[in-house]
């Protein structure tokens, strides 16, 4: 199995390039925030919950995302790897999927973080909200707030990778396709 965390800000380009790596990879791609969505778009008691911290630029809780994330695993045995996105967000879920991996004997190859400006994610948040009719992305404030728990919680998640050499920083800005180049270059140093 090959398991890759891809990191970064809101904005940085995660949801764009999984697209991208896993028709490449043939890996499974789980995106926390996708996962919430589709709780929200089913209107689930735990969608509903999960809407109103989301809509004020703040994480969710861990047990909440861990638990998707857990069933997502069980529920899909056959995969030849995983794509996070969007996950883990903090220390307490890194250690928890550290747990996930290890019960099926696997564990991360490697946590590819993107590296984008404040300005330019703030940019590219605002035009993704002229579309994509996400209410997280509607207003500069949220998105501001977004980034902001990033900073203070998750980033130091790339610490807790650093420990056991797992991180590498990949160039997030220019067009899609370099930046694609660049992180395939890091998988295929690694993948067998
Ligand atoms: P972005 O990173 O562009 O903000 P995501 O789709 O990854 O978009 O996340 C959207 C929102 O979903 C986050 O702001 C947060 O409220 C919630 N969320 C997603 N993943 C997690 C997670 N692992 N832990 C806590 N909250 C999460």
């Amino acid at each position: 199995m090959f398991n890759l965390i891809l990191f970064g800000p809101p904005g940085s380009g995660k949801g764009t390039q999984s697209e991208k790596l896993i028709a490449r990879y043939g890996l499974k791609h789980l995106s926390t925030g996708d996962l919430l969505r589709s709780e929200i778009s089913q209107q689930t008691p735990l969608g509903l919950e999960a809407k109103k911290i989301m809509d004020k630029g703040q994480l969710v809780p861990d047990e909440v995302v861990i638990g998707m994330i857990s069933s997502a695993l069980d529920g899909n045995p056959d995969a030849k790897g995983f794509l996070f996105d969007g996950f883990p967000r903090t220390d307490k879920q890194a250690e928890a999927l550290d747990k996930l991996l290890d019960l099926k004997k696997t564990s991360i190859a490697v946590m590819l973080a993107l590296n984008v400006s404040e300005e330019e994610l703030v940019k590219r948040l605002v035009k993704r909200g002229e579309t994509s009719g996400r209410s997280d992305d509607s207003n500069e404030g949220v998105i501001r707030a977004r980034i902001a728990e990033y900073n203070s919680k998750t980033a130091a998640v790339a610490e807790y990778y650093k420990k056991f050499d797992k991180v590498v920083l990949v160039k997030g800005e220019g067009s899609v396709d370099d930046i694609f180049g660049g992180l395939c270059g890091e998988i295929d140093k690694r993948i067998d």
